[in-house]
Parts: structure tokens; sequence; C-alpha cells
């Protein structure tokens, strides 16, 4: 049976991007409120014996069918405070090691390093107060990682709404489901190497993935949890698509497929000879991204950058704080501006790729019709 979330709030009220927002952990459903709102939920926390507006438990009650009546200010709510910072989500890579050895995976070496816990805590609490409200907790595969557990319930009980990026190895283990349970990820987010134990474990390249893949899903599924299925299209696995969105949907689970490979993060070409030709999709026309103004990325050391792909110019935030983060709007305006290769590039307006991950496609000596438009056959 799920267990609901009952621990230190069951609703979080935050700014975020400049709106106020009240969310419910483990639950990707929110609701916009107007800042006269924000500041009376505020103040309710502040006096031990004040409960909660009449108009915020109507509003339980419709929205996530919870009923709050009756419920203290201070017991109910986590209202997080204004930052001087506007850094709505993270991704939090805890450790690029992994239990599987995916030829495909962007992280090529796989390094099993990271930071202690203490040196965590403090990361954490910095990426709080930098207005991180949407964390993506990731890898390598952040479930073997020794702090996953801590990490998780320390961010959890700062009041960040938590997405899991995992291959699902280790979600029936007695720990990590129980923490999943309690403290709710709003998703969990699978990848899907295969449908049947062959192709599993020749995409993953271990044997026993695909019994410890099914033990996870199934786990995580009869405890109700979120999941969304990542496809993952390669050579080794293009025959089962169709199999592997069966699977997907038998878990009734929500499903995303990703079709094209792209060089490891520093620029080596090897997780593209995994490319299914016949699956390999046109991107959509880059637009521009806000990555470095309003998200960022921290490596296991603590580094931030501005995606996981645009890694240059990292700021050690443990070391250099908030005041370091100030720059990193600065150092994505520049990693995004069309430069070396791409200076002056009269297509540049119907190119699908992004500046840096041009760069790494060009550091992997990529084919041009793997990411740039003066590769396709139409324009010779
Ligand atoms: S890879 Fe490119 S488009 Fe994606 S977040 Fe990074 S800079 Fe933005
Ligand atoms: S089309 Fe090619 S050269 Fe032009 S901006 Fe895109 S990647 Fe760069």
């Amino acid at each position: 049976m799920v267990k609901q979330t009952s621990l230190k709030h069951k609703l979080i009220v935050s700014p975020f991007l400049g709106e106020h927002w009240i969310l419910r952990a483990g639950d990707a459903r929110g609701v916009k409120i107007r800042p006269h709102r924000y500041l009376e939920l505020q103040q309710a926390t502040a006096q031990e014996e004040t409960g909660l507006p009449d108009w915020l438990t109507g509003l339980a009650r419709r929205l996530w069918e919870i009923d709050l009546t009756g419920r203290p200010a201070q017991e109910t709510l986590l209202v997080r405070e204004q930052s001087q910072l506007s850094y709505g989500r993270a991704s939090y890579e805890l450790n690029m090691g992994c239990n599987w050895d995916c030829p495909h995976c962007y992280l090529g070496l796989k390094e099993f390093t990271g930071l202690p816990w203490p040196k965590r805590q403090h990361l954490l609490h910095i990426l709080r107060d930098a207005g991180v409200l949407w964390l993506q907790i990731t890898g390598g595969e952040p479930t073997i990682d020794p702090h996953f557990a801590a990490v998780y319930s320390l961010a959890y009980d700062l009041g960040m709404m938590i997405e899991v990026l995992t291959n699902g190895s280790r979600l029936h283990n007695k720990i990590i489901l129980g923490l999943l349970t309690e403290r709710r990820p709003y998703k969990i987010t699978l990848s899907v190497y295969g449908a049947t134990q062959e192709t599993y474990e020749k995409t993953t390249q271990r044997k026993g993935a695909w019994k410890s893949f099914r033990d996870g899903v199934d786990a995580a599924h009869r405890a109700d949890l979120p999941l969304e299925f990542s496809i993952i299209v390669t050579r080794d696995n293009e025959h089962e698509v169709d199999a592997m969105h069966a699977l997907a949907k038998s878990y009734g689970a929500k499903i995303r497929e990703y079709n094209n490979m792209t060089p490891t993060y520093f620029g080596t070409a090897s997780p593209l000879s995994t490319q299914s030709q016949t699956r390999q999709r046109e991107r959509q026309v880059f637009t521009g991204c806000d990555a470095g103004h309003t998200s960022l990325h921290v490596d296991p050391h603590g580094k931030a950058s501005v995606c996981k792909v645009a890694r240059d110019h990292p700021i050690p935030l443990l070391e250099e704080g908030l005041d370091g983060l100030t720059k990193l709007g600065g150092i994505a305006d520049k990693a995004l501006l069309r430069q070396g290769g791409c200076t002056g590039c009269t297509l540049s307006s119907q190119c699908s790729t992004c500046m840096p991950l041009a760069q790494r496609y060009r550091q992997a000596s990529a084919p041009l019709g793997a990411y740039c438009q003066h590769g396709k056959p139409e324009r010779g």
C-alpha cells in the first residue's frame, strides 16, 4: 500500500522565476498564486497557532484530494524564501559511475567519483538558496551512489520537487523503495534499452541487467510511483522499438523516445557508432535556450555549468557559492553564440544543433550530416 507524503510538509509554497507557486511534493500539478497570497502564507507559518486559510484548504481538496482542515500552517507548509538569483531548475549528477556499461552513453568513461557527504550538504543548501525548486537527480546511475538516500532526503526536506533519472536496477531495493514511497518524487524517468533479456543485456553489456530492470520497475509500479519511460533507440535494439513501447504501456507509464546519439560530453565519438541508421530523426530547429540563466547543471565535484553539454568554464560552487553563480549567465551567453566553424553561417536560422552540442560533434570529428545543415543531402 502506498504511504502518502506526511513528513515535514505537505505543501511547498515557493517563488519560481518571478512567480509564486503552491506544489505538493510527489505531484507535478501545482497552482500559481498571487504575491499577496504568498505573503499571507509566509506570515501564517511565522506563528505557531495559525491555521490554514479556507481558500487553501479548498484548493488542496480540489486539486490534490487531501483534507487539510484544522491543520496548523507551520506543520503543513514549507514556505521557500525569495532568492537573490533566479535558478528555478537544476540537475545534479551525483556520480558518473554506473553499474551497466552502455556504449551509447554520453558520459564515456563513467568514473566513480563524488563529494563526501558534508560537502554535498553544503551544495544542496547553495542550490536551495539559488532558488532551485525543480531538481533532477542524475548520474551515472544515481541510485548506486553511497549518498543517494541522504542527498535525496535532504533535497526533499529543503522543499525541492525531485525527479530521479535511473536505469531502474535498484528500485526494488528496500531502502530505496522505502525512501521513494515516503518522500515521493514527482517523476522517476527510467531508461529502457530493450524488451527482451537478450537485447537488453546486449545494449547494456551486463549479464543480469534485464532481471534487475524488471524487478525494479515492477516494485516501483506496485508502489504507484510516477514512472516515465525513456526509450533509448540504438542499432542494438532498434528491432524492438514497438515491443519497448508495449512494455512501457503495460505499466501505464508516459513514454519518450530518443533516437539520436551524441558524442560524449567531452567530445569523443564513441557513442556515435551505436546510432540506429533507420531510426535517426531530424531535430527541431534550435530557437534558443535559457540554460545558465534559469537552470544549471552541477557535476559530481560540485562544479556548476550551463547544462550537461555546455560544461566549459565551470564554477566551483563550494568555494564561490551564490556569488560564483552570478557569472553563469554570461558564460551561457558566450557558449551559445555561434563561433568557430559556425561563425557567420548562412544556415544558422535553420540549424537544429545548439552551439555547445555542435562543438562536441566537431571535437568528435563527426560526419557533418549528423548535426549540421551543410551536411544534409539537399545542401550539397
Ligand atoms: S544542450 Fe544546448 S539546447 Fe540543450 S540545454 Fe545545453 S545549451 Fe541548451
Ligand atoms: S548549420 Fe552547421 S555550421 Fe551552421 S550553425 Fe548549424 S552546426 Fe553550425
